[in-house]
């Protein structure tokens, strides 16, 4: 059976995954999150000290409506979102062995489910086929603003913004220059900046699109 896949890319911070997430539940499409997935490895590399990905098993689970990630089979979808995690992901997600491992689980999801799938390289590598291409991106400032004020709502109060702005865009260069999968748009992808825009406008906007390209 067809399924239909939509790849959403962007830097961090663009709001790639609260609004893929809410789109996806309004037309019942599977959401995966593909940093989630990378912050998993980055975790089990901060916990263990070790690269091996031997006996490591990360899945998606829904208790109560709401989507959980698992670190086999122990709950850490709060713990991935510490800052320290942030930054073992991004290192970690170099490596070409990082990225096989999780290629294979993407793509597989990606053939039972109807998915919007978000990440750095889901149009580019993961999904090339894709029914529709998003390149997600807001300005640094912006989008340091929102990391700044999601990590406050957390409770971690030991960044400031000078800070989480110079964290993005370090990570937006580590990412962008990385030989493997580098983040760039794909060449069919639709580039939308949601600078200024309220998160109900990007919504609709995506909505739209989606439906456009899926006929759904
Ligand atoms: O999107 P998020 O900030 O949660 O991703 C964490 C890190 O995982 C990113 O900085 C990036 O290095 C890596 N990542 C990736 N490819 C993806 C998704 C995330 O390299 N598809």
């Amino acid at each position: 059976m067809k399924t239909y896949n939509i790849a959403i890319d962007g830097p961090s911070g663009a709001g790639k995954s609260t609004i893929s997430r809410t789109v996806a539940e309004k037309l019942g499409f599977l959401y995966v999150d593909t940093g989630a997935m990378y912050r998993v490895i980055g975790l089990h590399y901060l916990e263990t000290g070790s690269p091996s990905l031997d006996g490591l098993t990360i899945s998606l689970k829904y208790v109560n409506g709401e989507q959980r990630v698992l670190m086999n089979d122990r709950d850490v979808s709060e713990e991935i979102r510490q800052h320290s995690v942030s930054r073992a992901a991004s290192d970690r997600s170099k490596e070409q062995q990082v990225r096989d491992f999780l290629l294979e689980q993407q793509r597989h999801m990606a053939k039972k489910h109807n998915v919007i799938m978000d990440g750095r390289d889901i149009g580019t590598v993961v999904l090339p086929g894709a029914d529709l291409k998003i390149f997600l991106t807001a300005d640094p400032e912006e989008r340091a603003r929102r990391r700044y004020d999601e990590l406050l709502l957390r409770g971690e109060k030991t960044f400031d913004y000078e800070t989480i702005l110079h964290d993005i865009t370090e990570r937006d260069r580590q990412d962008q220059d990385r030989s493997i999968a580098p983040l760039k748009p794909a060449q069919d992808a639709i580039i939308l900046n949601t600078t200024g825009n309220t998160f109900e406008q990007s919504v609709l906007q995506i909505e739209k699109l989606i439906r456009k390209h899926t006929g759904i």
